[in-house]
C-alpha cells in the first residue's frame, strides 16, 4: 500500500451521518466513519469484506447486491491501515477532517466472532492503543452473539475490557418464533442466548435492539411485552446489561417489508420499556440521535 495509494482514499471519503463507505473495493478493511451510535468519528474494521454473516437480518443494510471483494482478512494489513490512520490523528491534535477519534470498531458487513483471527486482532488493537496513547479511545466488539463464547475469544475479553473495551450485542428477538422471523439464523435463540450469558454474566453489554414496522403493521407498544420479558431475564439470570440502544432503521433494509418506526412511535416504545426495565436506553431515530 503507497503513500499515493492513501492520498486518494483521502480525496474519495465524505464524512457524514448518512455515508457508511467501507472502502472494501478499494481493497482496505479499515475505514473512517461518522457514527451515530458512537457520537463521533469511529474507526471501523471490516472483518467480513466477504459479506458473509451466521444472521441474514430483515432489516440488514449491508448492500449484499453490490459486487463482493475477494479483499483477504489479514491482521497484518489492519495493522499497516490503522497506523496510517492513527499516524494521521496524532499529528492533528487527535482530529480528522475536524472529527476527534471516539473509538475503534470491529464492526463491518458480517458477525466478527465467526473470523478466525478476531483473538489475535484484539491484542493487537490493545498494543495499538497504548503505543498511540489513545487515553480516551474505547475499543468496540459488535456481535451478534453466534460465537461470542469460543474458547480462543474469551481469554482475550477479559484483556479487552480492562482497556476501555465494549461488547456491543445485537440483540431483537424475544423467542425461537421471533427470533427466525426477524434474524433467520441457522442458530437457535437458545444457543444466542447461553453465549450472551456465558460472556455477560462475566462483563456488562450493550444490547442493540432494532424496533421496526413489518409488513405495515401499525405501532402496538403491547408487541414489545415479550422483548421487555426476555431482557428481564436475562438480567434475573445474571447478565450485565449497561445499555439499551433502542434503534430503528436509516438506512434502506434487505427486505423492504420492514420500514422504520416513525419519531413518535421510538418515543412511545422507549417510554414502554424504560417503564419496565431498569437499564438506561439510548433511543435512535430514522434521521439520527436526538
Ligand atoms: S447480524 Fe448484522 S450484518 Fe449480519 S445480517 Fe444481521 S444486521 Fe446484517
Amino acid at each position: 500500500m503507497t503513500k499515493k495509494d492513501f492520498e486518494q482514499l483521502h480525496d474519495i471519503i465524505s464524512l457524514g451521518y448518512s455515508e457508511h463507505p467501507r472502502l472494501s473495493e478499494y481493497q482496505k478493511l479499515v475505514y473512517p466513519v461518522i457514527s451515530r451510535r458512537s457520537g463521533g468519528l469511529s474507526l471501523g474494521i471490516n472483518l467480513n469484506p466477504d459479506k458473509k454473516c451466521s444472521f441474514r437480518c430483515v432489516y440488514c443494510q449491508v448492500d449484499r447486491e453490490k459486487k463482493i471483494t475477494n479483499l483477504k482478512v489479514e491482521v497484518g494489513q489492519i495493522v499497516t491501515e490503522l497506523n496510517h490512520w492513527l499516524g494521521i490523528f496524532a499529528k492533528n491534535e487527535g482530529k480528522y477532517k475536524g472529527f476527534s477519534l471516539k473509538d475503534i470498531s470491529i464492526a463491518g458487513d458480517g458477525e466478527p466472532t465467526t473470523v478466525k483471527v478476531l483473538p489475535q486482532l484484539l491484542l493487537k488493537l490493545i498494543e495499538l492503543q497504548k503505543e498511540f496513547r489513545l487515553d480516551k479511545c474505547k475499543i468496540i466488539l459488535f456481535t451478534n452473539a453466534s460465537r461470542l463464547n469460543r474458547p480462543d475469544l474469551l481469554p482475550v475479553l477479559d484483556d479487552l475490557m480492562a482497556n476501555r473495551g465494549e461488547i456491543w450485542c445485537k440483540f431483537d428477538f424475544w423467542d425461537e418464533q421471533s427470533f427466525r422471523a426477524i434474524n433467520r439464523s441457522k442458530i437457535s435463540a437458545k444457543k444466542l442466548i447461553e453465549n450472551i450469558k456465558a460472556v455477560g454474566r462475566k462483563y456488562p453489554l450493550t444490547l442493540q435492539s432494532c424496533f421496526f414496522s413489518w409488513q405495515e403493521e401499525i405501532y402496538s407498544s403491547q408487541k414489545y411485552q415479550k422483548y421487555v420479558e426476555q431482557v428481564t431475564r436475562l438480567i434475573d439470570d445474571g447478565v450485565k446489561i449497561k445499555l439499551i440502544q433502542a434503534y430503528t432503521l436509516a438506512r434502506r433494509p434487505s427486505d423492504t417489508r420492514a420500514v422504520a418506526w416513525s419519531d413518535t412511535e421510538m418515543n412511545q416504545l422507549v417510554r414502554f420499556l424504560g417503564q419496565q426495565i431498569s437499564v438506561r436506553i439510548e433511543t435512535f431515530y430514522a434521521a439520527g440521535l436526538k
